[in-house]
């Protein structure tokens, strides 16, 4: 998810993962333990916690990996709802990507989320212990242990982990801003209709986002209606201003 870069702060974490400089604001912890707090008990509050880090640092992760294969020297950010993949010195260049190297990173991020799901699930098939798979709204897909493994703290981390790799990387690859799926779906336009691309991919997000939103509410998902009835909103003020600085 693309967001703004925080202000750094005392109790930021950092660390460095396959090269990248990782900095966690404690933003963060904070936002994932408020969006745990349906968890049964602490114990399992820790591991949701613990399953979103992981979930939202792979996906940054896929982000930095191909802005690296680009000639970037990427750094990432976990802060808030999620995580900010920087291009790093040189960022200028990103304006001389072409559309679709800016797709393919887009798609790495969920790309990567969805690579370390296939292999949890490949573990789980090998380890005969087997996967529910179920279709459901509003998050679409649900992949689940379909016995348990190695006792039921371990069970329900394998469980949390395929949800926010699963759930988050759907989500994100709606065609929405400032989401994954949004950004590829203006670079889709824009080489489809250069002059018009971006007011039709802003009309697209907003309809998906309220689509969402309206979803959510009525699945009583009071979260995903919040969430994606601001994004709906901010497409809105973005097309607003956008066609008011129309050049004709
Ligand atoms: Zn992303």
């Amino acid at each position: 998810m693309l967001l703004g870069e925080p202000p750094s702060t005392q109790a930021d974490l950092n660390f460095r993962v396959l090269g990248f400089p990782v900095r966690v604001h404690p933003f963060f912890w904070i936002v994932v333990a408020l969006l745990g707090m349906n968890m049964p008990d602490a114990r399992a509050l820790v591991l949701w916690v613990a399953a979103v880090f992981l979930g939202v640092l792979v996906h940054e992760l896929g982000h930095a990996v191909v802005m690296r294969w680009n000639g970037f020297y990427p750094s990432i950010t976990l802060y808030g709802l999620g995580g900010l993949a920087s291009y790093g010195p040189g960022a200028n260049a990103e304006r001389s990507l072409t559309p679709w190297r800016q797709i393919g990173i887009s798609l790495a991020g969920p790309g990567a989320g969805f690579l370390l799901a296939a292999v949890v699930c490949a573990g789980l098939v090998l380890s005969g212990t087997g996967l529910v798979v179920s279709w459901g709204l509003p998050l679409g897909l649900n992949v689940s242990p379909a016995a348990q493994i190695g006792g039921p703290l371990f069970t329900l981390f394998i469980d949390l982990i395929l949800f926010v790799t699963v759930a988050y990387g759907i989500l994100n690859l709606m065609p929405i801003y400032p989401l994954d799926g949004g950004q590829v779906a203006r670079e889709l336009f824009l080489m489809a209709m250069p002059r018009d691309g971006i007011r039709h991919s802003l009309i697209l997000s907003m309809i998906a986002a309220g689509g969402i939103a309206v979803l959510g509410l009525t699945r009583g998902s009071f979260f995903l209606g919040i969430l994606f009835g601001y994004l709906a909103l901010g497409s809105y003020n973005t097309l607003q201003r956008y066609q008011s600085h129309r050049p004709w």
